[in-house]
């Protein structure tokens, strides 16, 4: 018998996380108060992201699955339940232990380097220049530091993106249908491209879609949402090959 069994048996808290667990939510739910009727989204969401994992969250249009990822990420209240990240308890956004990641959140009138060096905040010329840079050269943006949003195709737009959102370092990275604005090759090329950051930073990724051949294509595992009001139904393990070992996104040779 082990030494823990009694504490077990008495169905005390375990003190800490299940191995290798990075976020876990426990019984999740979620209202929103509105004029009309109290709006229940999230009815008990269960759900373990393990340290980093690249986990898909699918589900039907309208069923929680931003609401969920922004309750994951601090920037909305939980009715009851509990998330916790690394075993602390969310209560607010923290831009260096997560990330959301929004297509259209680039600065118009930044260049390419101001804003991947936005979220940086005061620090000497020198080592934000070095920081971006790196993250500039992660994404395939070399010799594009100084152009404006505007000069960029749809792709490079996100690859801004990404690296901006690597750039702070988070622990986390939280993609809300990421490639839903790109057209059918730009987002083949993306996919590539977010599986090869992936293994490179070695980030937890949380990818939320309604797309569930793009889940099946990107993810280690997919949690399976129902209608709202939303539970996670079922976490299934990927049996496919992702294009994690190619260095090269797949299409670049047709637009040279
Ligand atoms: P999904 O990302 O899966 O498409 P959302 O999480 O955006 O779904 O929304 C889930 C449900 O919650 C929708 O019915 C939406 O109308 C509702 N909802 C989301 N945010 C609010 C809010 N601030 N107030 C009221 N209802 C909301
Ligand atoms: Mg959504």
């Amino acid at each position: 018998m082990s030494a823990t069994e009694p504490e077990a048996r008495q169905g005390a808290e375990p003190r800490t996380m299940q191995a290798g667990a990075k976020i876990v939510v426990r019984d999740v739910r979620k209202t929103f108060p509105t004029k009309k009727e109290d709006v229940n989204v999230l009815d008990g969401v269960d759900l373990t992201v393990r340290e980093g994992e690249f986990l898909a969250i699918v589900g039907p249009s309208g069923c929680g699955k931003s609401t969920l990822l922004n309750c994951m990420a601090g920037f909305e209240r939980i009715t009851s339940g509990s998330i916790r990240i690394d075993s602390e308890e969310i209560e607010r956004p923290s831009p260096k232990r997560v990330f959301v990641f929004q297509e259209t959140g680039i600065f118009p009138w930044y260049s390419v380097w101001d804003n991947i060096g936005f979220g940086l905040g005061k620090m000497p010329f020198d080592k934000k220049h070095e920081i971006v840079m790196r993250y500039i050269a992660l994404v395939g943006l070399e010799g594009f530091e100084k152009a404006f949003p505007a000069e960029l195709s749809g792709g490079m737009k996100q690859r801004v993106e990404f690296a901006r959102a690597l750039a702070v370092e988070p622990d986390v990275l939280f993609l809300d249908e990421p490639f839903g604005a790109l057209d059918a090759f730009t987002r083949l090329e993306m996919r590539r491209e977010i599986v090869r950051i992936w293994k490179e930073t070695g980030k937890t990724c949380i990818l939320v879609t309604h797309d569930v051949e793009e889940a099946v294509e990107l993810a280690d595992r997919v949690a399976v949402m129902t209608r709202r009001p939303a539970r996670i139904h079922s976490v299934l393990d990927n049996p496919l090959e992702r294009p994690r070992d190619s260095d090269q996104p797949v299409f670049r040779e047709l637009k040279d």
